[in-house]
């Protein structure tokens, strides 16, 4: 029986360390995942931007081909000018030229403003651009390794079964049974230490003479509060 306690810890050890490289085939493909919606969400935010910029450009092209039309249509006002017969028509194309030559200023206004916009917002996406490649040349690196990982855990999982089954046949098979009985229904530890008198587990106060008991280990002794293995710290083989 002594052994068999005595080795129940080690058992525990060993099914914690399955337990967390067995969380790595889940967790590591959740951790590339999400990386991959980091980068896709700057990626999108690059693409707005770059739209962006290319609608600001839009509207500037816009303005300067306006800005041409109305240039020629002074143009043409002023070749009128010349072989105008009253002043009434005299007149009216001078004021037509003045709404014409109104509108250059606000083609040339938008235009100036345009520009500026588009300076901008094109420091702007730079910003980003910056930030998506070093977000990508990151995410590469870390999800290579997470994958690399990845690829050992199913060996490690076998070495590990393997250590616990060389294990667990040292102790004896209804010891082993409470053990995996505990760890069922608890979830998490079976077998804690007694610390400072009290349950490792529960911090339930246990009775000196219990406690004088369970440290001849004669025979498997479970805490009254939680229901797990009581050893007595002392006696755990690590
Ligand atoms: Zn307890």
């Amino acid at each position: 029986m002594l052994e068999s306690l005595t080795i129940l810890f080690k058992l525990q050890k060993i099914d914690q360390d399955l337990h967390e490289i067995e969380q790595l085939k889940v967790n590591i493909p959740h951790q590339i995942e999400t990386m991959r919606d980091e980068q896709a969400e700057v990626e999108q935010r690059f693409s707005e931007q770059e739209q962006q910029v290319e609608s600001l450009e839009k509207d500037r092209r816009q303005h300067e081909r306006d800005l041409e039309g109305v240039q020629e249509q002074i143009k043409k006002y002023q070749g009128q000018l010349h072989s105008v017969k009253t002043n009434k028509e005299y007149d009216a194309l001078q004021k037509e030229m003045q709404t014409q030559k109104a509108n250059v200023s606000v083609h040339e206004d938008a235009i100036l403003q345009l520009m500026s916009d588009t300076e901008e917002a094109g420091e702007a996406l730079e910003a980003i651009r910056v930030e998506m490649e070093t977000t990508i040349a990151a995410i590469k690196k870390q999800s290579s390794s997470l994958e690399k990982k990845l690829t050992t855990v199913d060996e490690d999982v076998a070495v590990k079964r393997d250590e616990r089954q060389r294990t667990a046949m040292r102790i004896e098979a209804r010891v082993a049974r409470v053990y995996d009985r505990i760890r069922r229904n608890l979830g998490g530890l079976a077998v804690v230490p007694i610390k400072k008198g009290a349950c490792g587990g529960c911090f339930n106060i246990i009775p000196l003479q219990i406690v004088a008991e369970i440290r001849k280990m004669n025979r498997l002794t479970v805490c009254e509060g939680c229901g797990r293995i009581l050893l007595v710290e002392e006696t755990v083989e690590v």
